[in-house]
């Protein structure tokens, strides 16, 4: 079945034949992973959402398959579990109100606070009607919503969208139409309040509440409902506002994950993680890709139910061969990967062992559908340690079709650990159609496919355990992430920490050769200023790269532990 071009392996495989009786070591059967499955991706859990009642009895279920193999528990206070505190969403306070002519207006059905609104009490009596609230650069053209309108002090009300081509067809409004850019517009122009309304044509619904990862601003921004502006009397296009006075308040809603921590301990006291996120998107998030009205628990037996299976199937194999292992073995089951990363950043930067005898990681994230990609399996990261390079390069398996990529960052947990340095592997049977939507189910799921890969793991496993050579990160160019997202016609080249909660945007990693990197950019710092665009969070750091081109030469100033620094990125 493997061909393995070392001779040291083929030999220790002989060895290892011969000196254990095959019938003591756990064998990883598509049923044992059919099983798993069947709990993970069932109805009752719900799509094991983290922070929801499902992503609890996953862990329950894992931690219970580790106490059966007694694996020690390496989680927090010598328990299974390590939770990770996280920002789950923004609701909103018992204190908002808002009277605007002298008429106080309902909560919701009239009104509304936006997410990116500062928690505070307004008293304006002077509400500046400012259209669409766009100003452009001169280079865009001579639009300016805002000429010859003092607003210094006093609230704003703009129309959301921009307006119609057919009446401007020479400008484009695309760059300047974002919420996040007109906020920063009447902000930067001195505006203490925004309202905003919704053009009759389109819908009139803003998310209410939602995902944490906005800064608020320092000042009251509303949403005045078509609602709220009918019960008024007025133009629903241009409304006259002479008063408005009230209080905002929106809540983050804290929550905890829970990361399954087991180890198994080996002769030396390097250690190599097997890890796999249990986590999902419940009855859909903003990351499910389902379009149908109906709410529909996303099962993720794909994802990532056949990682978390083949975990906890390696878990039992090892367990009943441990006295064979030099390495010692931690195996990690995530929650909140689909939150970005939550668990594994956790661990990575709060190892429950010496993470400086971490040798490498191993991800397996979508491991289910190889016999739907006529057998193929990728696995990314190799470049990240000279070593997997030469190993992956001699091998080659007559039922697999093998894949092999460099890059060692990607949109899965491995990241976390390349961000500290740590070679990894990522293991990945492909995209497929069901990805991130109901359809993800068991009954696509190919178990003996999963036990495959689980060998291509132990096969690695095992090489490395006896491999005496160096095992020395490597930066890796990354192939993957660097997709370019429609509106931006630039690239940074850094990697965005999207859980960071202070001010600013966090490069949770620099690629190698792009801007970034050239600029001298390290990891870790946070971006508050490009150009003369304020970077608050990761939306204003979208929204300010969209307004550069390739070639731009931009001031990046950046907060270093607590020191800021300066620096030109050329955008790319
Ligand atoms: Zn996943
Ligand atoms: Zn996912």
């Amino acid at each position: 079945m493997r061909r393995q071009l070392f001779t040291i392996a083929v030999t220790l495989t002989i060895l290892t034949g011969a000196t254990f009786a095959s019938e003591t070591i756990y064998k990883i059967t598509p049923d044992s992973v059919e099983k798993h499955i069947a709990v993970l991706a069932h109805d009752s859990l719900e799509g094991r959402q983290v922070g929801e009642i499902g992503e609890w009895k996953a862990a329950q279920y894992i931690k219970g398959i580790f106490q059966s193999i007694e694996l020690e528990p390496k989680g927090d206070d010598s328990t299974y579990l390590q939770s990770c505190n996280f920002i789950k969403r923004i609701d909103l306070g018992a204190k908002n109100r808002l009277t605007v002519n002298g008429v106080e207006l309902e909560i919701e059905e009239e009104f509304l606070p936006m997410l990116q609104s500062a928690s505070t009490s307004f008293d304006f009596s002077e509400v500046v009607w400012v259209d669409y609230g766009i100003k452009m650069e001169e280079d865009d053209g001579a639009y300016d919503d805002y000429e010859n309108k003092d607003i210094e002090g006093k609230a704003v009300l703009v129309k959301r969208f921009a307006p119609s081509s057919e009446d401007n067809p020479h400008i484009d409004f695309e760059k300047y139409e974002s919420l996040t850019n007109k906020i920063n517009t009447a902000i930067k122009l001195g505006a203490a309040g925004i309202f905003f309304i919704t053009p009759e044509n389109e819908n009139d619904t803003l998310m209410a509440v939602g995902p944490a990862r906005i800064n608020p601003k320092d000042i009251p921004i509303v949403l005045l409902r078509r609602k709220g502006l009918q019960k008024l009397g007025l133009d629903l296009n241009k409304p006259l506002i002479t008063s408005a006075t009230g209080e905002t308040e929106l809540v983050k809603t804290r929550d905890t994950a829970y990361n399954v921590v087991g180890y198994i301990p080996g002769n030396t006291n390097s250690t190599i993680i097997i890890g796999a996120h249990y986590d999902h998107l419940g009855w859909g998030s903003s990351a499910s890709h389902y379009t149908g009205k109906e709410p529909m628990i996303h099962n993720g037996a794909d994802d990532n139910g056949s990682g978390t299976a083949a975990i906890l199937e390696l878990a039992r194999h090892y367990a009943s061969r441990s006295e064979q292992l030099n390495y010692s073995v931690l195996f990690i089951a995530f929650s909140g990967e689909e939150e970005g990363l939550i668990g594994s950043k956790h661990f990575a930067s709060h190892m429950t062992i010496d993470s400086s005898k971490v040798r490498m990681m191993i991800n397996l994230d979508m491991i289910g559908r190889m016999r739907e990609q006529d057998n193929g399996l990728v696995v990314f990261g190799v470049g990240t340690c000279a070593a997997f390079k030469n190993y992956f390069d001699s091998l080659s398996y007559d039922d697999i079709k093998l894949t092999v990529i460099e890059g060692g960052i990607g949109p899965s947990d491995h990241t976390a650990f390349y961000n500290r340095k740590i070679p990894v592997m990522f293991f990945f049977t492909g995209a497929h159609e069901d990805y991130h939507k109901p359809s993800d189910d068991i009954d696509k799921i190919d178990f003996n496919g999963i036990v495959q890969v689980s060998h291509v793991v132990t096969d690695a496993i095992d090489y490395f355990d006896s491999f005496t050579g160096e095992l020395a990160f490597q930066r890796t160019k990354d192939e993957k992430s660097s997709r370019r997202r429609g509106r931006y016609s630039v690239t940074f080249g850094i990697m965005p920490d999207y859980v960071y909660e202070g001010v600013g945007l966090r490069a949770d990693g620099v690629i190698p050769d792009r801007p970034g990197d050239k600029a001298g950019m390290l990891d870790g710092d946070v971006v508050v200023k490009m150009g003369k665009y304020e970077i608050g969070d990761i939306y204003d750091y979208m929204d300010a790269l969209g307004k550069f081109r390739k070639g731009d030469t931009c001031a990046v100033l950046v907060d270093r532990n607590g020191e800021q620094v300066n620096l030109q990125v050329i955008f790319e």
